[in-house]
């Protein structure tokens, strides 16, 4: 009769520590995901195609690094190295300033 009122207890509280394991290390996985999604090798679009002068008169060119707002796209993400970033960003003011690109939208 004693048998079973203490086998039953134990039993119960082996259960509770196990599942919380578990959890703690599927959690910590969680973190470094969403990383991955841009993690490809990016090469800057100028340097490929071997573009030194960026020409501002290029909208079709130029458009694809602005974003709809009228936002220059952050290198970061278009994968574009320093110094042609700055060539592009100033081909960009310079498409702005006769109404190639629209300046920065308001909404
Ligand atoms: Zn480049």
């Amino acid at each position: 009769m004693a048998d079973t009122a203490t086998s039953s207890s134990s039993s119960g509280g082996g259960q509770d520590r196990g599942p919380r394991r578990d959890s703690r290390s599927g959690g910590a996985r969680e973190g470094g995901g969403g990383r991955k999604f841009f993690r490809r090798k990016k090469v800057c679009k100028f340097c490929v195609e071997k573009i030194d002068s960026i020409n501002y008169k290029d909208v079709r060119l130029l458009s694809g690094f602005v974003a709809e707002r009228g936002k220059i796209v952050p290198r970061r993400l278009t994968g574009v190295c320093t110094p042609h970033q700055r060539r592009l960003s100033e081909a960009i003011k310079q498409a702005r300033n006769i109404a190639l690109l629209p300046f920065a939208a308001r909404f």
